[in-house]
């Protein structure tokens, strides 16, 4: 380091929004879901190799450190998620804020970046190579750090811009799509169990490929269907569509079984209590009003003895219970989605530093790169894993 080199530092964030960290004041219902007990690289979608090394280079555990040194102790839910212990995401603000002015960041709010320029590279490490061009006028930086989001929940300030700018810069931007987003379903029977949440299996297939299979709870609306298992599949519904492929989700409310295996249970049911009603029967693992409303959307009265059941009607509604499909109309858009698929690609930058390989001094971090998590903390992991990465860098790259 120079001679006084750490007293020259200055560190400026400017952030467009009115106030800063509106993501995390929402975050995990207002609780902020700051990481997972145990973060893998299967948990995102993003090249593999890449995702393994970031990860590692600032994993849960030293998350839960830094909080830790902020003053903030992190519990860990039944899920595996970690929540500040006082069950508010101002805590995780207020703490990261303490930590910027303790250090001397001077964090501008009100300061949306228009552009940011570079003129030739030059050999003098310290040359203020990059115009930052904002709303007030303009900034002379040596090192950038783009982190700027993706486009979800555009009134927060994350509203695609960023990705621009670093297009600008000679950065590739894949096809970008709403991801861990609720479904709106056309006419079917969502309406009459909205706020009833239950097991399934759901399987996406994408021109008629199975690509995505996972087991959780949906959360039935009055609009369609959300809850963690839709979020994270939604990513691949988004993404065929958008690419003009046919994408399908199929459901099944009795996960782990066949057609066969349903079909005999209503046959066995209807030879051992012919009297119980067809509900009668569903009820017994499914939620009463997913019983009775599945029963009428294959066409049945509920009620019906399941004994009066014809086999060609019990046949039809096994298959509706083993493979479902919903008739997915479409994703709820950018003002629902929690995070963003798609970006830039992570081959463009180095995964060691975060470093751009396009522009020397510039850094990409977050979720404006090709990289989304599921849901339960992993996308704030991600944020903080290519912070760390891209802060140290940019910090001792000026200071050497
Ligand atoms: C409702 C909701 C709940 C969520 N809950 C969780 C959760 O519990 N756990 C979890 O892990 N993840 C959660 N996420 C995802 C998580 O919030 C994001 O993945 C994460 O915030 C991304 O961090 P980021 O710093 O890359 O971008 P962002 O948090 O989006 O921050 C980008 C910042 O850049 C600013 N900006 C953008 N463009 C400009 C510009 N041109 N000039 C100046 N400033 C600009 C914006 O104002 C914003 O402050 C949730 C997301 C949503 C929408």
């Amino acid at each position: 380091m120079r001679p006084n080199a750490r007293s020259q530092l200055r560190i400026v964030v400017l952030d467009g929004a009115a106030r800063i960290g509106a993501k995390i004041l929402i975050s995990g219902g207002g609780r902020c879901n700051v990481t997972h007990e145990i973060v893998r690289p299967e948990d995102f979608n993003g090249a593999r190799p890449i995702v393994r090394n970031v990860l590692a280079a600032f994993d849960a555990e030293a998350t839960v450190r830094w909080f830790a040194s902020m003053g903030v102790t992190l519990k860990r839910e039944e899920t595996g998620k970690l929540f500040p212990t006082t069950d508010r995401a101002q805590t995780v603000l207020d703490a990261l804020l303490r930590r910027c002015a303790a250090l001397g960041v001077h964090v501008l709010t009100g300061h949306r970046v228009h552009d940011v320029v570079a003129a030739s590279p030059t050999d003098d490490p310290h040359a203020l190579r990059w115009r930052v061009r904002h709303e007030h006028g303009v900034l002379a930086a040596r090192a950038v750090v783009l982190a700027t989001g993706g486009r979800s929940l555009p009134r927060t300030g994350s509203d695609g811009a960023g990705l621009a700018i670093a297009e600008r810069l000679g950065h590739r931007v894949t096809a970008t799509v709403p991801a861990l987003v609720p479904f709106v379903l056309g006419a079917s029977f969502h309406p009459e169990i909205s706020g009833v949440s239950q097991s399934v299996e759901l399987q996406m297939f994408v021109d008629g490929k199975l690509a995505d299979r996972r087991s959780g709870s949906p959360l039935w609306t009055h609009f369609g269907v959300s809850g963690p298992v839709v979020l994270d599949a939604s990513r691949h519904w988004t993404l065929a569509r958008d690419a003009g492929r046919a994408a399908e989700v199929r459901c099944s409310v009795f996960p782990g079984e066949t057609f066969e295996t349903i079909d005999r249970r209503l046959l066995t049911a209807s030879r051992s209590r012919p009297r119980a009603s067809l509900a009668g029967v569903l009820a017994e693992t499914l939620p009463e009003r997913v019983a009775a409303a599945l029963a009428r959307a294959a066409g049945l009265d509920p009620t019906t003895r399941v004994a009066e059941v014809a086999r060609a009607d019990r046949r039809t509604l096994a298959h509706r219970l083993s493979a479902l499909v919903l008739p997915v109309e479409r994703d709820r858009g950018w003002d629902h989605a929690e995070v963003t698929a798609g970006g830039i690609p992570l081959d463009e930058i180095d995964y060691r530093t975060m470093a751009s390989r396009k522009q020397a001094g510039l850094y990409l971090i977050g979720e404006m790169l090709d990289c989304d998590g599921r849901i339960g903390g992993f996308n704030f992991q991600w944020a903080w894993a290519t912070g760390f990465l891209a802060g140290r860098t940019a910090v001792r790259a000026r200071c050497a």
